[in-house]
């Protein structure tokens, strides 16, 4: 039995977070809210908890969790060294969005490090997520609450879609802010490395350490692409996906075009693409649309990227229930969280890219 507290998700309530943080220190599973998705949360230094989430996510043992925090001076508790460039990036960016990935203390178990000798941490901004560490005491070891290479879950019902009875509680705070994950920025090496671009953009990082390393697969849109192996399969919906690469007509045309195609052989097609792109296609597939072979859903526009990302995966979820055979997606470019946006639906899409000049 899963149980759901709906709490403000400005002011929460007291009882429902002492009740979620009683849950964790006795080592149970608590799904709340933060500013980028949810997280599904238990007691980071109790590892028979950790091995709980990992069998609730379906998640293999070999990916690390994100350690949270109340507050940053909580980091010595888990970090046994912060560089000086950490400590800058902590100081900008905390609370909020960037996770920082640094040598680990011996308290923190393996389990929440897959075995790494670093651990990654993060201070959330949200009120719910802030209350419920303070109250709980520990710090808190929090993946996404999807299952396994699900998209992300931006809303409690995600959470119950795919952890429903497998879990404690849901602390419902309705959708969250930013929609996409937390920035990972690997401060174990020098100079820093992006892993995993996010709700902080890369311009907001290169500002304070302009000698940042920006891996390939974090990089603009169009530039060298990892070998297909290293895409991990992530925010997979149930349907095939093909992310779509390139500027404006040119791929709009292109989308219509192996849309009508792939209907034309019996699929049934959904359209995952940015609010200009979906009212250029409705023309080109109108009649396929009226038919219900092709489904065409915009997550947000173009001209606002922050709208976008914190609609991505909720359309992407509502779009797969539709039951379409095909995803074919559009991203917002690379610029700001439109790199995340675009690293979202790469890892969806398993490599599987279509560039169109
Ligand atoms: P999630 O909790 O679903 O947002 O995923 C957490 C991600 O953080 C992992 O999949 C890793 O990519 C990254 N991560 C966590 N711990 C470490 C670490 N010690 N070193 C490098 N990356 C990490
Ligand atoms: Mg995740």
């Amino acid at each position: 039995m899963t149980r759901t507290l709906a709490v403000d998700p400005e002011r929460p309530d007291a009882a429902a977070i002492a009740e979620a943080a009683a849950v964790i220190r006795r080592g149970g599973l608590v799904a709340f809210p933060t500013e980028t998705v949810y997280g599904l949360g238990a007691n980071a230094l109790d590892a028979d908890a950790i091995r709980r989430i990992f069998e609730a996510k379906g998640r293999p043992s070999t990916d690390p969790l994100i350690v949270h925090l109340a507050h940053v001076g909580q980091l010595e508790q888990v970090a046994s060294h912060v560089p000086p460039e950490a400590r800058r990036l902590a100081r900008a960016f905390w609370a909020g969005p960037l996770t920082l990935v640094l040598p680990k203390r011996p308290e923190i178990p393996d389990a929440v490090t897959a075995g790494l000798p670093s651990v990654a941490v993060r201070v959330p901004a949200h009120r719910v997520a802030r209350a419920l560490m303070e109250t709980a005491g520990v710090p808190v070891a929090a993946p996404s609450a999807n299952r396994f290479a699900r998209p992300s879950p931006t809303r409690a019902a995600h959470v119950l879609e795919d952890l429903g009875g497998r879990i404690d509680l849901v602390l419902d705070g309705g959708p969250t802010p930013i929609g996409v994950e937390s920035t990972i920025v690997d401060c174990t090496v020098s100079p820093p490395v992006l892993r995993r671009p996010g709700g902080v953009t890369r311009e907001q990082l290169l500002a304070l350490v302009p000698d940042l390393v920006v891996e390939a697969r974090a990089a603009d849109a169009g530039t060298a692409q990892p070998a297909p192996g290293q895409l991990l399969r992530h925010y997979a919906p149930r349907a095939r996906v093909t992310l779509y690469e390139g500027t404006g007509a040119a791929v709009v045309e292109r989308v219509g075009r192996d849309a009508r195609h792939l209907a034309g052989q019996g699929s049934r097609v959904g359209i995952l693409a940015p609010e200009e792109d979906v009212m250029a296609l409705a023309p080109r597939i109108a009649a396929l649309a009226s038919s219900g072979r092709v489904m065409a859903r915009a997550f947000g526009p173009r001209r606002d990227p922050d709208e976008a990302a914190r609609r991505l995966f909720d359309t992407m979820r509502a779009l797969d229930r539709e039951g379409p055979d095909v995803m074919l997606a559009i991203g917002v470019g690379a610029e700001a969280i439109g790199a995340a946006i675009h690293d979202r639906l790469l890892r969806a899409a398993e490599g599987r890219v279509v560039r169109v000049r």
